[in-house]
């Protein structure tokens, strides 16, 4: 730290004390932030490309609000490109010289704008009375951006959703007419919108329905297993994670539990692979052989599975993760909902406010002790 301190700014300090360290030695290696698995992809660096455009831009929180949107990506990238001005109208290929004419294909009397495409031509602004939209007249003269904050300030999430997917069928049937000749009537591109909007809308409703508590209560592991169940609490302005570990047997008893506080740690994410590996050691510790870890950090579990080699910033804790994992007899990772993880919960967010770590030896602290109960009566097996 003193070696630091002489030749570091406090900010700089801060930095390299969140690298994290790992037992054993390896090699530096170069890996790519942009992805999870620190491996480089187009997306991943198109997305870091145009991140502080969108983020300098004074157009944000309307780009959170349409991200939002429970619609497939392709409607909400439309949407995003019309607020950019990046759509190929007549007008803006004119300006280019790519088009000869910058007139409306539909009306043949205005200039072809985004605003005139989607607003203002005769044919869609039957398609948005069909559907139920209307906006104060003095918006005709807005330009596109305007218009489009202000249907999301004034519509419900169902309407922003209908809204979105008839911007995109206006779009669509726009470019079948100019490039396949085909018209559509303003009523097939309304039905087929609405449709559409009430299908998205069930979909997500039903795959809300797995939610149910039932499903996702701890579940008891099967002899000789133990379930270690870990997670972790962060604060993010401290840079301080805390992990809460706690081990039960295939009867649900509870064979020990823990939180570990660590300072100088990254991420939330770093906080959750902290945790893992916190929970490996533990059990280990109470001679237990064979072991199911489970945790609700999907990202976490998926790169203990992993048998390539992790290339992420998290690399050291995996790494140690996966060596003390290798002196058990036999050690599984499994994912499970954060409704079937409280007790581990529970205990990271005790151990934040504790400046040491505390272990337990079959038991609980108190405070987690309704919780443990609960998952004991609901793992009964009939
Ligand atoms: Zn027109």
């Amino acid at each position: 730290m003193e070696l630091l301190q002489d030749h570091f700014s406090a900010d700089d300090i801060r930095l390299i004390s969140n690298i994290p360290l790992s037992d054993v030695h390896q090699d530096d290696i170069m890996v790519w932030g942009g992805e999870p698995k620190g491996e480089y992809s187009v997306r991943s660096g198109y997305r870091q490309l145009i991140r502080p455009m969108v983020i300098s831009s004074h157009f944000t929180p309307i780009f959170k609000q349409l991200w939002s949107v429970n619609c497939p990506a392709k409607i909400k990238i439309l949407a995003w490109r019309f607020l950019k001005n990046f759509i190929p109208t007549n007008q803006n290929l004119y300006n280019r010289r790519v088009a000869h004419s910058p007139i409306c294909p539909r009306c043949h009397s205005y200039t072809e704008t985004i605003e005139h495409t989607v607003r203002d031509c005769s044919f869609v602004r039957a398609i948005w009375n069909l559907a139920g939209f209307a906006w104060p007249t003095d918006l005709i003269n807005e330009c596109f951006f305007d218009w489009f904050c202000w249907i999301f300030a004034h519509s419900s999430t169902t309407k922003r959703l209908e809204f979105l997917i008839l911007l995109w069928a206006i779009w669509t049937s726009r470019n079948k007419l100019v490039r396949n000749n085909v018209k559509q009537d303003e009523s097939t591109v309304v039905n087929f919108s609405l449709n559409y909007s009430r299908e998205i809308t069930s979909v997500s409703s039903s795959l809300l329905v797995p939610q149910n508590p039932m499903l996702a209560n701890w579940t008891r592991p099967t002899e000789p297993f133990v379930k270690i169940n870990v997670d972790a609490a962060f604060n993010a302005s401290l840079g301080r994670a805390s992990s809460g570990v706690v081990v039960r047997d295939s009867n649900g008893l509870v064979l020990g539990s823990c939180f570990i506080p660590t300072l100088n740690v990254l991420s939330p994410f770093a906080a959750e692979a902290l945790a893992a590996l916190h929970g490996l050691r533990f059990p280990l510790d109470l001679g237990c052989m064979h072991v199911v870890l489970e945790s609700d950090s999907l990202t976490i579990i998926s790169k203990l599975r992993s048998v390539v080699d992790d290339l992420s910033i998290l690399r050291s804790y995996i790494v140690d993760a996966r060596l003390v994992s290798q002196a058990f007899a036999s050690c599984q990772f499994a994912f499970t909902p954060r409704s079937g993880n409280e007790v581990a919960h529970c205990l990271a967010h005790l151990g934040q406010d504790s400046a040491v770590e505390m272990f337990w030896v079959e038991e609980v602290p108190p405070q987690a002790s309704a919780l443990v109960q609960a998952d004991h009566r609901c793992s009964e097996r009939p």
